[in-house]
């Protein structure tokens, strides 16, 4: 496709070598939890791998049904208690507008992230832009709140998708 950009590189679209993501995300998993001397159960592993199945926010009742044909019988606990693993080791992060998770790209450090969401695609990037972590600590700080954690949703169209001509 012509009309695709590949200069963006914060959006992948939908013509990469996406497997290579998957394998960098397992890998970059299995470092961390190695490091941190927490264990990376298989069905944690292969949760990982189904968040990291696009660049689409998934939500938990597809991970289910994904899990349903290749584990068997995956119960919604079970399901739930491994994306809460993944998420306090920061491998996952929940998109809270969509109800739906994305994999980290960068676990091996604590950030708050800002994430761009594309309303035609559902692809979600992460920035981690430090510039804005300052700003929002510091406006909370000004305003007397004692800031927990931030997650800044921005909705709006991919590169990819702006540039395509509208369906007919
Ligand atoms: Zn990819
Ligand atoms: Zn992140
Ligand atoms: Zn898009």
């Amino acid at each position: 496709m012509s009309t695709r950009r590949e200069d963006n590189r914060a959006f992948h679209g939908g013509g990469h070598e996406h497997q290579t993501c998957i394998e960098d995300a397992l890998a970059r998993a299995d470092d961390v939890c190695r490091e941190r001397g927490v264990r990376l159960t298989p069905l944690r592993r292969r949760v990982l791998e189904l968040v990291w199945g696009s660049h689409r926010a998934v939500k938990a009742y597809d991970l289910l049904a994904a899990l349903g044909d290749s584990v068997g019988a995956a119960k919604p606990p079970t399901v739930y208690r491994a994306l809460e693993f993944l998420m306090a080791q920061g491998l996952v992060h929940r998109i809270d507008s969509l109800n739906a998770f994305v994999g980290c790209p960068q676990p091996d450090h604590g950030h708050s992230a800002q994430f761009l969401i594309c309303g035609d695609c559902g692809e979600v990037s992460e920035m981690n832009a430090a510039s804005i972590d300052r700003a929002v600590a510091d406006q909370a700080a000004e305003s007397g709140f004692a800031l927990s954690r931030s997650i800044i949703e921005l909705h709006g169209e991919c590169p990819r998708c702006a540039t395509l001509p509208p369906t007919p």
